[in-house]
């Protein structure tokens, strides 16, 4: 790339040097591939199982990515039931209710004992029940709903809508907005996809926040990915509509915005925000007894945006995986109860049913050996070269966490598995969890968590394809060996008094 770099810009230079006008900049072809040669979904390179492991041959990954399939067909009918815009597995919704349905016939199928859906009831739920965002300049108008995506929370407008003038303001930081007047306007800046960053509207200091601060009405954060992906994002806690825009979306408001000259372009905006009362989740619950009553969680939350196959389909279908192999044991061999739980979620900026849980703490834990949490257990390897994402035939290493320095044991016996079983992991731990429900556990219970976060995280390109087989099988054969190992110790080399740990990232 970088040798036909040079020869282009060499060739330009001699065209200039011949006083010869190029007639506008070089711009390089991007590096478009030549046509696929195989089909990913047969060649996903699979871990071969280690003489070591052959008790975990039964955990197969085709098998548990049709759990990923399942539920993200719930969420696509939920999709087709007349909500086009705001879909997947929302809490408090029917696909909520079909997802729990779901685990707890799953758990049943398995023959786990105590299988029962606690009834969880909800704190009024935001749903924008649909939005159009168009932009007008001279005769080109621009239908920016193909991409654009309230964030969640974000307030709606008034039914009249706002009707008001566009401004750039590059990646949304104290330098774009120096000297720029976006008072009363609407403010379209660059956000990047990764988690902290792409939530630019979640922290303090965020393009948003800057945004209202300066006075703007409504901020569109453009996802910087090749193509036109619809993109959630979490709560920007400002009190002005804020909505992400696909990069295509996003481009073509930059071109108009910039060809506009002193007359800027349009925008108006309707956002039609509902709060539902008296809406209802569940905690889905299944035990397998074992020989004791120290137990031994897996926990997975069901809810998720679009098909939100990565999160947390592919950590449910982990969760259904280990339930499977589990029952296989005799109960006198299973040291330790396992106790299976599908929390409501997170993504409703609540997580009622975690709440719960920490909030019994006492009686549910006080035996606990381990806790695992199964969230976004295998993810595609990508990467944006040229104009697109590229998806290769592999899967994605993990942030893991397995009970901090405190518990070295632990740690080691997830060194162990993950490498047993070819989960990539990074050499360091995290210091807490990654982002997500064992945040609000391991200060107390030993925990045990890897995940990853993908360009399509939070995307209505997170699809089953974004789902590597071989990831789900590496992830919960590992998992299933960090179980048994986990029972080879005493609750001493495990527990431990509460914690002052570091704060777990969001959510
Ligand atoms: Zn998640």
């Amino acid at each position: 790339m970088r040798m036909r770099l040079m020869s282009v810009s060499l060739a330009a230079l001699a065209l200039a040097a011949a006083g010869q006008q190029t007639a506008a900049p070089v711009r390089l072809p991007a590096p478009e591939p030549a046509p696929a040669l195989y089909a990913l979904d047969g060649a996903f390179l699979q871990w071969p199982l280690p003489a070591s492991g052959q008790a975990y041959a039964d955990i197969d990954g085709r098998r548990l990515h049709r759990y990923v399939v399942e539920q993200a067909a719930i969420a696509r009918r939920y999709r087709d039931s007349g909500h086009p815009q705001f879909w997947g597995r929302i809490t408090g919704t029917s696909a909520d209710a079909e997802s729990a349905d779901w685990l707890a016939a799953a758990f049943r199928r398995i023959g786990m004992a105590d299988v029962r859906a606690q009834a969880i009831d909800l704190p009024p739920q935001w749903m924008p029940e649909s939005w159009t965002i168009t932009a007008a300049s001279g005769a080109t108008t621009l239908q920016l709903d193909r991409s654009a995506q309230p964030a969640y929370a974000s307030p709606g407008t008034s039914r009249g809508g706002l009707d008001v003038e566009a401004v750039w303001a590059g990646t949304g930081s104290d330098a774009d907005f120096a000297g720029r007047d976006v008072r009363g306007k609407a403010v379209f800046l660059f956000s990047m996809p990764l988690p902290g960053s792409m939530n630019n509207t979640s922290t303090a200091d965020g393009g948003p926040k800057r945004a209202e601060a300066n006075g703007a009405v409504a901020v569109f954060e453009i996802i910087a990915l090749p193509g036109n992906m619809r993109n959630m994002l979490y709560p920007a806690r400002v009190n002005i509509p804020v909505f992400s825009l696909g990069m295509e979306d996003g481009y073509a408001m930059r071109d108009l915005i910039a060809q506009a000259g002193d007359r800027p372009p349009r925008v108006r905006i309707r956002l039609n925000v509902r709060q539902v009362p008296d809406e209802k989740s569940a905690l889905v619950w299944g035990t397998l007894p074992g020989a004791t009553d120290e137990t031994i969680y897996v926990m997975a939350h069901r809810d998720g945006w679009f098909d939100a196959a990565t999160d947390n389909a592919s950590g449910v279908a982990t969760l259904v995986g280990l339930a499977e192999h589990f029952a296989k044991t005799p109960q006198a061999r299973r040291r330790r109860t396992i106790v299976f739980v599908g929390l409501d979620g997170h993504h409703n900026d609540a997580g009622v049913g975690r709440t719960w849980m920490v909030a019994h703490k006492g009686e549910l834990f006080a035996k606990t050996a381990l806790a695992i949490n199964a969230e976004h257990t295998s993810t595609i390897q990508t990467y944006v070269y040229g104009e697109r994402i590229r998806s290769s035939n592999t899967y994605t290493a993990q942030l893991w966490y397995a009970g901090g320095p405190s518990r070295p044991k632990l740690q080691e016996i997830a060194i162990h598995a993950f490498r047993e079983f070819g989960v990539p992991t990074y050499a360091e731990p995290e210091q807490a969890p990654p982002p997500g429900d064992l945040g609000r556990f391991y200060r107390f219970v030993p925990g045990v968590d890897a995940g990853d976060f993908n360009m399509y995280f939070h995307t209505d390109g997170e699809t089953p394809e974004t789902v590597p087989w071989t990831g789900l099988e590496a992830s919960t054969r590992a998992y299933a060996r960090i179980v048994d190992e986990v029972n080879k110790l005493p609750l001493s080399d495990l527990q431990r008094p509460e914690e002052t740990a570091p704060t777990a990232p969001r959510p």
